[in-house]
């Protein structure tokens, strides 16, 4: 018996765990959490870390924020599920806060980000034959290069990502890469009268957050205007303040006309996401041509009210802005011969690594841990930052110290 509660608190038991039951899809760095708050999370045994990861991007709002853990609480003592087959009291008024707060007719509630992805590929395609007038089956959407929106087989069709395609085909047509941040690329491929949408990330987060040139969000709007495609902005994990504005479009002042929302919508407590858009799009998903049993859910509606309204009540996006470039400016004071760039917005950002060792980065992300900052490498040579939009001054600058001490193990 002793002996099972002692293993039970290893970090190793929980790992093995881990390895001999569940699939081997990801690969974690060997710290098991058990305990968040704020910009803070806790191991088994008992040790503090700055979550510099923020579950990519879906805990904006700061580990259990006690606004959004109240408002769970509340919703799930009395009613968590009814599917769409009934109505509910909260499903309404939710509809109804976040079309207000971010401008559109209408939101077709869903669950996973990629579910919102898919959603929002459907309705451009709808609009294309019923709105635009394009022959049935020609539909094509113009996506990017080194995209990530998700993994189901209808996105990983137009990833160029080997790691997510090899021996996952045949994938869906109807996709045309054009390499992000290119407008004439954009131009080029609107000349096809069949072009029903340009779906993108405002900022590419996992291919290693890279930022496109100012003026791009302006410009795919004029473009997207002018030869009648839908703007879609995938703002899963650029959106909800995480970049120092409540969307990264918002920089721009831009508009899209399908808005994908995830991650922070559920407060980092639950999977809700939402697809954003007027009637004039919405209006042509009728009835059973599109659904989700639990998208809409009671609990899901007054999550992410909350969510929401603690982003605006706290001011994140502001702070966001703020800590960013003091984060920023912190990272080039290093001045590091490993860091080969810095690059980001708001509170999403990432470093480049520099070194003769491909797994520089990963010994840099367990150097971290062992002293006291969580972040993970993507695509190898690359390490995001994106704390939860709280953090303060002086922890910006623990932090900092603390990746400046780390880089001590690649020399
Ligand atoms: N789109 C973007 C831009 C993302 O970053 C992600 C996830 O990282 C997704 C879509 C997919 O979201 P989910 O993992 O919730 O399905």
């Amino acid at each position: 018996m002793n002996m099972t509660v002692h293993a039970a608190t290893t970090t190793n038991h929980f790992i093995n765990l881990e390895n001999e039951y569940g699939a081997h899809n990801y690969h974690p760095l060997p710290v098991v959490l058990d305990k968040g708050k704020g910009v803070n999370v806790w191991d088994v045994e008992g040790k503090k870390y700055y979550d510099f990861l923020s579950g990519y991007s879906a805990i904006n709002q700061g580990h259990c924020h006690p606004k959004i853990i109240a408002a769970l609480l509340e919703q799930a003592q009395k009613l968590t599920l009814t599917s769409r087959a009934f109505h509910s009291d909260k499903l309404g008024e939710y509809e109804k806060f976040i079309t207000a707060y971010f401008g559109y007719d209408k939101v077709l509630p869903m669950n996973t980000g990629v579910e919102a992805v898919e959603t929002a590929m459907k309705l451009s395609r709808k609009w294309a034959y019923e709105v635009k007038g394009i022959p049935e089956n020609k539909a094509k959407i113009i996506v990017c290069n080194n995209n990530f929106h998700g993994r189901t087989l209808g996105v990983i069709s137009y990833s160029t990502d080997p790691t997510s395609t090899k021996n996952f085909g045949p994938f869906l047509p109807g996709f045309e890469n054009i390499p992000f941040n290119d407008v004439e690329a954009l131009e080029k491929a609107f000349q096809d009268k069949n072009v029903a949408a340009f779906l993108f990330e405002p900022i590419q987060g996992e291919a290693g957050v890279v930022v496109p040139d100012d003026g791009y969000y302006g410009k795919v709007r004029k473009l997207c205007t002018q030869y009648n495609v839908l703007m879609i902005a995938d703002e899963i994990q650029t959106g909800l303040c995480r970049t120092g504005h409540l969307l990264a479009i918002c920089s721009e002042g831009v508009k899209a006309d399908i808005l994908i929302l995830g991650k922070a919508l559920g407060g980092g407590v639950l999977p809700v996401s939402a697809v954003l858009c007027n009637n004039e799009i919405m209006m042509t998903i009728k009835t059973g041509e599109h659904g989700s049993t639990y998208g809409g859910n009671p609990l899901a509606c007054v999550v992410a009210v909350a969510a929401l309204s603690v982003l605006k009540d706290e001011n994140m996006a502001a702070n966001a802005n703020v800590m960013g470039e003091l984060f920023r400016q912190g990272l080039q004071k290093i001045d590091s011969p490993f860091i080969k760039t810095i690059r980001g917005k708001g509170l999403l950002n990432a470093i480049v690594i520099k070194h003769e060792n491909k797994d520089a980065a990963w010994n840099l992300c367990m150097e971290m841990k062992r002293n006291g900052l969580l972040a993970k490498p993507t695509h190898g040579d690359k390490i995001r930052f994106a704390p939860p939009l709280l953090i303060t001054e002086t922890e910006v600058a623990h932090a900092v110290t603390i990746i400046q001490q780390s880089l001590h193990i690649l020399a």
